[in-house]
Order: structure tokens, then C-alpha cells, then sequence
């Protein structure tokens, strides 16, 4: 990729480090600067969408701004039909219509102040990482993702059941299973609690019951459907990802000691953080193989 020039050229010795830069940049404040004061919906955070290929209207049924941080360096749409993302990054580019390069030097420089010109339409990579998101969606089957994550569900066709994996979700007795998916009008599968009332797609599953960030839940589901045609080309060379071993035994005994140790008396502490402070069910701790290590 063509490097435009920039005051980093006229600063000798100085890179630009996309890493340093981000983990600097605190998402929510970069997200208030420029998206304008976040609107709260319990403890979360909203901010109106900035991709300039968001579908009208900014906010959901409910009211309430779509894009929330999902990571500490990611946020994400939540509306139906977009499927933006990024980073600090990315939202510099989106409401500033810069490019990347002068997006990594504007948060580099400016710590608060980036309201300095009117959004200009699309950014290929915004639309890029979109597209792909739908194709890649439409490849997970939600109700094997949902057996694989939560446990095999309740019940069959449409009125099979899930335990809900969201943190703020009651206490679950299993009996009904709350979470029940549906194919929306764009054709794409989507969850939704019928206690809590979390909802939401593939990726927001992972993010939710594997703790991951946006990103790394995208590539979760990339690596589940053998999908690495569609993978955004890198900004910059990549070094070789190491080759994937099989899990060693080693690992895989830690990993039953660990189960094992969560279900026995001496576990107490951490199945109670687990299922009452977290409010994770027995049977999402099992699928996903949990386990207690209270450390030497
Ligand atoms: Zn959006
Ligand atoms: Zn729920």
C-alpha cells in the first residue's frame, strides 16, 4: 500500500504505531468527542452510528442510538441491516472523511478536539468490512452456533429454546429456555431473549458467551465456517499467523482438572462469581467447558 506522506514523514525517527495509538485513544472518550455525548441505556453506552451507509434511521425501535463498545478497542452497530465496526480508527475516518493514515495521526495528536470537518461520504474499508460481515453471517447456521455456544437447545423449529447468555440476564431455571432465533426480512438469523430482551446476531452470540471482542469474534466465526476468502485485505504485511497445533493432552487434562475443580466444593467461589454474579447457567458453563483454577 501506497504511504501518503504525512507530518509523520516530517518528523523523523516517529512512527506511527496503530497498536500504541489505539491502546492510548480511550474508545468512549474518542466516541463522545466525536459522535457526541453518549445516550445510556442501563450501563450501556449508545452512540449514533457515523457509517455513511447506515441505514435510516439512526436510532431502534426503542429510541435508542445503535452503535455500542464491544471491546476495549471495538465497537459495533447493533441495527439490523448494518454491519459496521472498527476501531477509534474507524470512527475518526468515518465522521472526519479521512483516510487512515490521517486518522492514526489525528488521534495520535489530538487527544480530544476532532471536530474539524464535515463527514465525507464512504470509506471503502468501512463498506468492505460490511459486506463481508452479511456474506459471512449468511454461512453460520445461528441454531447449530447457539447448540454449540449455549448447549443444545429446547424444544424444535421455531419454538426451540436457549438459555440466554447475557450477564444481566435473572437467575434461569431451564425449564423454558428464553432465547429463541428467527430469520429476519434481509434473510439473515437473529436471536433474541424473550426474558431480558438481549438480542442480537452471530457475532454478538460470541462476543457474549466466549468473551470476546468484536474482531476476534469475527475471526471465531470465519475460522468455524472455513471462511478466510472473504477476510478484509491486511491494511499492512501481516506476519504469518503460527500454524494451529492440536490442543496438546496436557492441555486438554488442565482443561477436565479445571472442569472438575469448578464442580466440586472447592469451586464454590467461582461457580457462585460465575452463574450469580455473571449470571451464566450450569448449562453454558458445561458446553464451554469452564473450569476453576484458584492458582498456586
Ligand atoms: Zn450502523
Ligand atoms: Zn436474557
Amino acid at each position: 500500500m501506497a504511504v501518503p506522506p504525512t507530518t509523520a514523514a516530517a518528523s523523523p525517527g516517529r512512527r506511527l504505531d496503530r497498536d500504541q495509538i489505539l491502546a492510548r485513544a480511550e474508545l468512549r472518550a474518542v466516541a463522545d468527542s466525536l459522535l457526541g455525548p453518549a445516550a445510556r441505556q442501563g450501563r450501556q453506552l449508545r452512540w449514533p452510528c457515523p457509517h455513511p451507509e447506515h441505514p435510516a434511521p439512526a436510532s431502534d425501535r426503542s429510541g435508542q442510538p445503535t452503535l455500542k463498545i464491544t471491546g476495549p478497542q471495538t465497537w459495533k452497530c447493533q441495527a439490523e441491516g448494518c454491519d459496521a465496526w472498527g476501531s477509534a480508527i474507524d470512527l475518526v475516518m468515518h465522521t472526519q472523511g479521512r483516510s487512515f493514515r490521517e486518522a492514526l495521526r489525528i488521534l495520535d495528536e489530538h487527544a480530544g478536539a476532532f471536530r474539524t470537518r464535515q463527514p465525507r461520504p464512504t470509506s471503502q474499508g468501512g463498506r468492505v468490512q460490511r459486506l463481508d460481515l452479511a456474506r459471512l453471517k449468511a454461512r453460520v447456521d445461528l441454531v447449530e452456533l447457539a447448540d454449540r455456544l449455549l448447549g443444545p437447545g429446547k424444544g424444535r423449529g421455531r419454538g426451540r429454546g436457549w438459555p440466554c447468555p447475557h450477564p444481566q440476564h435473572p437467575a434461569q431455571t431451564g425449564r423454558t429456555p428464553p432465547l429463541k432465533i428467527k430469520r429476519g426480512s434481509d434473510g439473515l438469523q437473529r436471536w433474541k431473549c424473550f426474558g431480558c430482551g438481549a438480542r442480537g446476531d452471530a457475532i454478538d452470540l460470541v462476543e457474549l458467551t466466549l468473551q470476546r471482542d468484536t474482531g476476534e469474534a469475527i475471526r471465531y466465526l470465519r475460522d468455524l465456517v472455513g471462511d478466510r476468502a472473504v477476510a478484509p485485505p491486511p491494511r499492512r504485511p501481516v506476519p504469518p499467523a503460527p500454524r494451529r497445533a492440536k490442543p496438546s493432552p496436557v492441555l486438554g487434562g488442565y482443561v477436565d482438572q479445571c472442569q472438575k475443580l469448578l464442580w466440586s466444593d472447592t469451586g464454590a467461589v467461582g461457580r457462585d462469581y460465575l452463574m450469580k454474579r455473571r449470571g451464566l447457567s450450569a448449562q453454558i458453563l458445561r458446553a464451554n467447558r469452564v473450569g476453576y483454577d484458584p492458582g498456586p
